[in-house]
């Protein structure tokens, strides 16, 4: 039951939204202090909720085959669009690098080679981290 599910790459307040919407998507039957009762949506009818979402937690398990599903999992069975999904942000070794293609950029000059006959020019983006530098 607390099987963990890899957490998302973003913060708890986000993935509490996102708690929020799959709810207003799901049959809720109920709420605990530690989870939302859900009539499972894979296996219906389900008439005693089988599925539960983790409130702190933020995955989702269904009692019918003991699977767990990570938030992102669940939105895209429900056809739930998460909001604030990052989809601009790049990992870079586990630091979250978004590229900002705002028109800041600056001229640096740039690196080129070639490797294996093709050239490669290195682009330089600025980005953000999230800390207000990258
Ligand atoms: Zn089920």
């Amino acid at each position: 039951m607390e099987k963990q599910v890899q957490s998302e790459g973003v913060g708890p307040e986000i993935l509490a939204e996102w708690l929020e919407q799959l709810k207003e998507k799901l049959n809720v039957a109920g709420e605990g202090p530690k989870y939302v009762y859900v009539h499972c949506f894979r296996h219906p009818p389900d008439r005693h909720p089988s599925f539960v979402l983790h409130k702190s937690k933020f995955y989702g398990f269904d009692f019918h085959d003991g699977r767990a599903f990570s938030l992102k999992e669940l939105a895209e069975m429900l056809g739930v669009t998460l909001q604030g999904e990052r989809k601009d942000v790049i990992d870079l070794g586990g630091v979250q690098v978004q590229p900002l293609f705002n028109g800041l950029n600056r001229k640096i000059h740039p690196a080129i080679g070639t490797v294996d006959g093709t050239a490669y020019v290195s682009v330089c983006l600025p980005c953000s981290n999230g800390r207000g530098g990258c």
